[in-house]
C-alpha cells in the first residue's frame, strides 16, 4: 500500500515537472506593448485608405484632404517613433535578462578537469600524457 502511493506521489511529480517546464520556457511576456501599438498603426492606414476613397469619389475637396492627410501621417509617424522606442527598450533589456540564464549553466564543469598535475596545462578531454610536458595525466584522477 506504502509502495503504491509513493508510486503515485513520484508519478505525480514526474507529471508536474514535466508537463510545466516546457510551458515556462518559450513565452516570456514581450508581444503586448507592439500589439497595441499595431493597432493604431492598423487603425491611421484604414483612415488613410478611407480618406484616399472619398477624395478620389469627390467627398472631399483638395484642401480637406491634403489637411486631413498630413494630421493622419503626423499620427502615423507618431505611433511609428513610438514602436521604434518600445523595440530599443526591449532590446537594451534582453541583452542582460534572457542570455545570461542560458549561458551559466553549461559553462563551470569544463576547464578545471583535465589539468596536468606537472605543468598546469588544461586540456578540453582527457589525455594520457600531457600534450604540453609529456608526463602521464593519469595519475591526478586516480
Ligand atoms: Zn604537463
Amino acid at each position: 500500500m506504502i509502495i503504491a502511493i509513493t508510486c503515485v506521489i513520484a508519478i505525480v511529480v514526474l507529471v508536474f515537472v514535466l508537463g510545466v517546464r516546457p510551458k515556462d520556457l518559450p513565452e516570456p511576456e514581450p508581444v503586448s506593448p507592439f500589439l497595441h501599438l499595431d493597432e493604431r498603426k492598423a487603425a491611421i492606414y484604414e483612415n488613410l485608405r478611407d480618406l484616399q476613397f472619398e477624395y478620389r469619389v469627390g467627398k472631399l475637396s483638395d484642401n480637406d484632404y491634403q489637411l486631413t492627410k498630413k494630421d493622419l501621417q503626423k499620427e502615423l509617424a507618431a505611433v511609428l517613433a513610438e514602436v521604434d522606442k518600445v523595440r530599443l527598450t526591449l532590446q537594451a533589456g534582453r541583452p542582460t535578462a534572457a542570455p545570461a540564464a542560458k549561458v551559466k549553466t553549461p559553462a563551470p564543469p569544463v576547464s578545471d578537469n583535465y589539468t596536468c598535475p606537472h605543468c598546469s596545462a588544461t586540456f578540453e578531454k582527457e589525455l594520457k600524457f600531457c600534450g604540453e610536458c609529456g608526463k602521464p595525466m593519469k595519475a591526478v584522477r586516480a
